[in-house]
């Protein structure tokens, strides 16, 4: 075994939280999953499985929501974002409710039952989706492009409109490391003049100043302050993770986003996956010792080393 392997979480951990749009409170377990299962949402309440795939998402307008056979599961970007930034391959996401809880509006809440779990590394190689020739979407002046890449990288620019978001760019090669040490604390994060109007069609009733940047016109109201001054361009990062989970695999590929968001981001999986001229899938077994030492997570928190 080896690091080029599939890996999922070695134990069961479990974290207690509310939903963002819901405000119902729910538990979520990571629970470790067989060699090729991928990622699945299990409704423990409904006794529905979900799997982490982009025909099931049905919703992408504030958060994106997936779907199957009448359960739901929402707001799945954070945990799915974790999961790839740290490399986990198989994972049962398990809920007892509706919506994944929003904890502290990051992903790091999820990198910590990560660590917590630990990683155990499986027998069989990795898959991934390699980006082989350039694929993007547009939709006005927003833009989600792929490009070939030894590795996995996101370069993002955010642009709001806003005094505190106008051009706001952040990349980031993605490594479990790096992952965890660049992004996986960067919160979501809305403006007070939406939120009344989300309140007053029943989302965000979870929200508050626990879980998300508020901003109004020209200042942060948290008064703790932001954890980064482009903390908002690294959540859009940690959220165009997420949503490229959705191809199933890891991605071997480069990423830039601009302005783009859930929808777009999730235009871009399905045109990928639609066009096999522009990736291939490729199990790493199958590929030389070279291309195996420029791979993502040569080295994954609290992994076993190799046999
Ligand atoms: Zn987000």
């Amino acid at each position: 075994m080896a690091y080029w392997n599939q890996r999922t979480v070695a134990k069961r951990v479990s974290c207690t939280g509310v939903g963002l749009h819901s405000g119902a409170p729910v538990t979520l377990t990571l629970a470790p999953a067989p060699a090729d299962a991928g990622v699945a949402f299990v409704r423990m309440d409904l006794g529905v499985e979900i799997p982490a795939r982009h025909d099931l998402v049905v919703d992408t307008r504030l958060s994106t929501s997936l779907a199957l056979g009448g359960a739901r599961v929402s707001t799945v970007e954070h945990v799915l974002s974790a999961l790839q930034g740290m490399g986990i391959d198989n994972c049962r996401v398990e809920v007892d409710g509706p919506e994944i809880p929003i904890l502290d509006g990051s992903a790091a809440p999820f990198v910590a039952l990560v660590n917590e779990a630990g990683v155990k590394v499986q027998k069989a190689a990795k898959r991934y989706v390699v980006i082989t020739q350039p694929v993007e979407v547009r939709e006005g002046d927003k833009l989600a492009r792929l490009e070939p890449s030894d590795g996995f990288s996101v370069s993002f620019t955010a642009d709001f409109g806003h005094p505190l978001i106008t051009n706001q760019g952040f990349a980031l090669a993605v490594s479990d490391r790096s992952y965890e040490r660049e992004v996986a604390r960067a919160r979501t994060f809305c403006f007070r003049k939406d939120i009344e109007a989300m309140q007053a069609v029943g989302l965000a009733k979870g929200g508050s100043l626990e879980n998300a940047i508020v901003v109004d016109e020209y200042s942060i109201l948290n008064p703790e302050g932001l954890r980064w001054p482009d903390e908002f361009a690294r959540h859009k990062v940690l959220d165009a993770i997420g949503d490229l989970a959705l191809l199933g695999k890891p991605l071997l590929g480069s990423l830039t986003a601009v302005k783009s968001g859930h929808a777009l981001n999730q235009a871009l999986v399905k045109r990928v996956l639609a066009d096999p001229t522009c990736h291939r899938i490729v199990q790493v077994s199958e590929e030389s010792e070279a291309a195996r030492a420029r791979l993502p997570f040569p080295v994954g928190s609290g992994a076993q080393q190799p046999a």
